[in-house]
C-alpha cells in the first residue's frame, strides 16, 4: 500500500506465511504426483484518511481438498496499527456485544469456543452499504468442513456502541466483508439481467467472487456435482458470498443419451452434494449444453427444479479473447437476459468480468440471480430469458 508501509508489511508478513504454510504441506505430501495449487487475492475494503482496509483471499488446493481462507486488515493511520474486531467498540460495549455474537453463532448451529476466534485470527469483517456489521468466520473460527459462518450486526443500537475507530471503519467502508450483495431489487420494474457460471468449482472460483462480490452484484453458478465433491468448500464459499447454487448434473454428460433412471440418479446425486453443503437443494436446473428434451423437463419437474437456458451465449469457452467476450454481452445484453458464462475453462471471463460488470451497471442494468430475475419459477418449465 503507497504510503502505508506499517500496512505493507502485515500484508506481506501474511502473505509469506500463507505461502510457508503451503510449501510445509507440499513437503509433507512427498510430492507423490498429487495435485497442488495456492493463489492469493485482495481486495480494498475501504480507504479514509483514518482507515484503510484490505481483504485477502488465500486458496489452497492439495489433491482434491480445497480451503478458502479469508482475513480482513483495518489499519487505523493515526494510531498506526491494524484494529481488531474488538477495537471496533467502545470498551463497556464489547463484551455485550461479543456475548451477542457467540449466541448467534451458536443457534445458528456455530461451533462451540467460537469466542476466542471472534475476538482475532479468523475473522474477517466490514461493514455493509446500510451500515450493518457483517463477520464471517473461516479456517480456525468456523468448524472444520462447515465452510465460512457468517452473522451481521445491525439495529439502531450499533453505531451507539462503536469506538471512535469503529466509527471511522464504517464511514470509510464501501464494500462489504463477507456480507452479501444489496439486497434484491424487484425486477418487474428494474432493468435485471444474471449472470451464470457454468462448469465450476474450480481454481478461478475465488476470483470470480473476489470481482462480484467487489462489485456488490449477485450470480448463478451452476455445478457439476464432481467438482462438488472435490471442492466443498469453494461452494460453501460461494453460497456465503451471497450467489445462487444451481444443478449442471454429476458428471457433465448429455443427459438426453442417459436412461431415465441413470438421469434421475445423476441429478438427485448432485442435488443432495449442493445440499450437503448449502443447507437445501437448489432449484434450478441446467443440463450441460443446454441438451435437454421431454424427458429431461419431466425429471426437472419430479426433483423440483426450473429448467434454466440463455439468450445471450458469450462462447467465452471457445475463444480466448477477453475484449470480444465483452463486447458480446453489452451487444446483446437486454432486461430479463440471462447471460451464459463459464467457471472454469478460460482465463478471458476473469479478465473481462470487471469490465462487463460496469458497463452494465453504468447503463443502467442490475446484476441480480437467476430466481431474483424470474420471480417464482415452476419446476419443469424451461426459461431462457424473464
Ligand atoms: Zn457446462
Amino acid at each position: 500500500m503507497a504510503g502505508l508501509p506499517d500496512l505493507t508489511s502485515e500484508l506481506t508478513g501474511y502473505a509469506v506465511n500463507q505461502i510457508r504454510t503451503f510449501r510445509r504441506t507440499v513437503d509433507k505430501s512427498g510430492g507423490k504426483g498429487r495435485y497442488h495449487a495456492m493463489s492469493i487475492d485482495w481486495q480494498l475494503l475501504g480507504r479514509s484518511p483514518a482507515v484503510t482496509g484490505v481483504e485477502i483471499w488465500v486458496t489452497q488446493q492439495h489433491a482434491r481438498r480445497v480451503s478458502i481462507d479469508r482475513s480482513t486488515f483495518w489499519y487505523d493511520t493515526g494510531q498506526r496499527r491494524l484494529l481488531g474486531l474488538s477495537d471496533l467498540f467502545a470498551a463497556d460495549a464489547w463484551p455485550g456485544v461479543r456475548r451477542a455474537m457467540v449466541h448467534t453463532l451458536s443457534a445458528g448451529g456455530g461451533p462451540a469456543g467460537t469466542a476466542a476466534s471472534l475476538s482475532s485470527q479468523g475473522a474477517a469483517f466490514g461493514f455493509t452499504a446500510t451500515g450493518d456489521l457483517a463477520v464471517t468466520l473461516t479456517g480456525g473460527g468456523a468448524r472444520p468442513g462447515s465452510g465460512p459462518v457468517s452473522l451481521r450486526l445491525s439495529g439502531p443500537g450499533l453505531a451507539s456502541r462503536l469506538s471512535p475507530g469503529g466509527l471511522s471503519v464504517r464511514a470509510s467502508a464501501h464494500i462489504a466483508a463477507g456480507g452479501g450483495p444489496a439486497s434484491a431489487p424487484d425486477c418487474s420494474r428494474h432493468r435485471c439481467l444474471a449472470l451464470t457460471f457454468d462448469d465450476g468449482p474450480s481454481s478461478f472460483t475465488p476470483r470470480l467472487l473476489g470481482i462480484l462480490q467487489r462489485h456488490r452484484v449477485s450470480a448463478t453458478f451452476f455445478v457439476v456435482g464432481d467438482r462438488v465433491r472435490q471442492a466443498p468448500d469453494l461452494v460453501a464459499a460461494t453460497k456465503a458470498a451471497g450467489m445462487e447454487i444451481g444443478n449442471h448434473s454429476s458428471h457433465h454428460d448429455d443427459l438426453r443419451f442417459l436412461s431415465t433412471a441413470a438421469m434421475r440418479r445423476d441429478l438427485e446425486d448432485t442435488s443432495q452434494d449442493i445440499a450437503r453443503v448449502t443447507g437445501h437443494p437448489p432449484r434450478l436446473l441446467r443440463p450441460p449444453y443446454g441438451a435437454r428434451n421431454r424427458t429431461v423437463d419431466e425429471v426437472a419437474m419430479q426433483l423440483g427444479m426450473a429448467v434454466i437456458l440463455w439468450d445471450v451465449d458469450t462462447l467465452d469457452w471457445r475463444y480466448p479473447d477477453a475484449s470480444r467476450l465483452t463486447k458480446t454481452v453489452l451487444v446483446s445484453a437486454r432486461p430479463g437476459s440471462i447471460v451464459l458464462l463459464h467457471d472454469a475453462i478460460n482465463r478471458s471471463t476473469i479478465t473481462a468480468l470487471p469490465g462487463i460488470i460496469a458497463q452494465l451497471q453504468r447503463r443502467g442494468f442490475q446484476l441480480v440471480t437467476v430466481s431474483q430475475l424470474l420471480g417464482t419459477t415452476r419446476a419443469g418449465h424451461v426459461y431462457r430469458r424473464r
